[in-house]
């Protein structure tokens, strides 16, 4: 998965004969090779043990994508294409995408299998964004909805998916829009849609249709939240809404580009504020589901701090202390305000 590679460019935009120096592009693999590094040499790295992933089939894809997708993917990786502005499959590139969907069916497996109460999926392309016929946002195929789903098949009845990455799980929401036996919940910031391949807009008024009414909860918060918003809405709207949904398991797709130095997000989040939100997601699930969780890893786009950031998270879901220090966190945080912007939200919103 360290080996695929999309054009350089920031995001979605080439690189500019302006600069002298370039960057590289940031949903690269060293945001990756640093996660994996500091769960490795760091203080949790006696707690974790690693596993070998393998790659999802046409068949476990063919549960949550289409077949005229899957067809599409397989033309678009003879020789790279582009899906979508930011989406670009590079020749040869569905077989990493094979294999970080397969991730998390390997993360789930472990859990299901009862080898270990949590699994995280350390997986390169990301998720969230992957509809059932479409790819956006750097996301080809949706291992979120492919876990989900096989624990459904596995005999699981219900399953809550919280996503905190710093944009809207677009992808996960598509594909399970209709289902009353899967929760998807997801905090984000306010980008609302961004054109053709992101249709949704993560607004509070998309709530799931037909029997999945009431089963879809988008948690839109205003961009530079911080810790105390992100920790109130998970405290506040999160935990109530998993608890009385009561699933038998919780997948988190884990991204930290709501951290304080994204580049790719505005929210201000701390490496504190993940460690909490990891805590108390840890005494959610050992509440509702005997401690079962699986991780997959999202966005997160600067290659030192959001590392740090999904070591904080580890840490909280393992219930080790925060031995890290934050290098940089130091921001005045008004708590009038998150206080209000949570309540805000909670009086807007249909589900709530
Ligand atoms: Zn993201």
């Amino acid at each position: 998965m360290l080996l695929h590679r999309i054009p350089d460019g920031v995001f979605d935009s080439l690189p500019s004969p302006l600069l002298e120096k370039q960057i590289e592009q940031p949903e690269g693999p060293d945001r990756i090779i640093n996660t994996v590094s500091v769960l490795r040499r760091g203080p949790l790295s006696q707690r974790l043990s690693w596993g070998t992933p393998v790659s999802a089939t046409d068949n476990e894809l063919l549960t949550f994508h289409t077949t005229d997708y899957l067809q599409r993917l397989k033309e678009s990786d003879k020789k790279g294409k582009y899906l979508s502005a930011s989406t670009y499959l590079p020749a040869a590139g569905l077989e990493t995408a094979r294999l970080a969907a397969g991730a998390v069916l390997s993360a789930l497996r472990y859990v299901l299998n009862d080898e270990g109460s949590m699994g995280y999926a350390m997986c390169r392309p990301p998720n969230h964004h992957a509809q059932p016929n479409m790819a956006d946002g750097y996301c080809f195929l949706n291992g979120i909805g492919l876990a989900a789903l096989e624990a459904i098949a596995q005999g699981y009845k219900k399953i809550a998916i919280i996503d905190w990455d710093v944009h809207h799980g677009n992808g996960t929401q598509a594909g399970l829009y209709h289902r009353d036996d899967i929760l998807t919940v997801s905090m984000h910031m306010d980008h609302g849609s961004w054109g053709a391949s992101h249709p949704e807009s993560g607004n509070v008024d998309e709530i799931g249709e037909a029997a999945g009414e009431g089963f879809n909860i988008n948690l839109p918060l205003p961009f530079g939240s911080g810790d105390q918003c992100y920790t109130a809405v998970f405290e506040r709207c999160v935990v109530p809404k998993v608890r009385e949904f009561n699933p038998d398991l919780i997948i988190l797709a884990n991204g930290q580009d709501a951290n304080q130095f994204d580049p790719n997000g505005r929210q201000m989040v701390t490496m504190a504020g993940f460690y909490t939100m990891a805590s108390t997601l840890r005494e959610l699930a050992n509440e509702v589901c005997g401690g079962k969780l699986v991780m997959t890893q999202e966005g997160g786009y600067n290659a030192t701090y959001a590392p740090l950031c999904a070591y904080a998270v580890a840490a909280g879901l393992v219930g080790a202390d925060l031995e890290l220090k934050d290098p940089i966190a130091f921001y005045p945080e008004d708590s009038s305000r998150a206080q209000r912007d949570v309540q805000a939200l909670i009086n807007r919103h249909p589900l709530l």
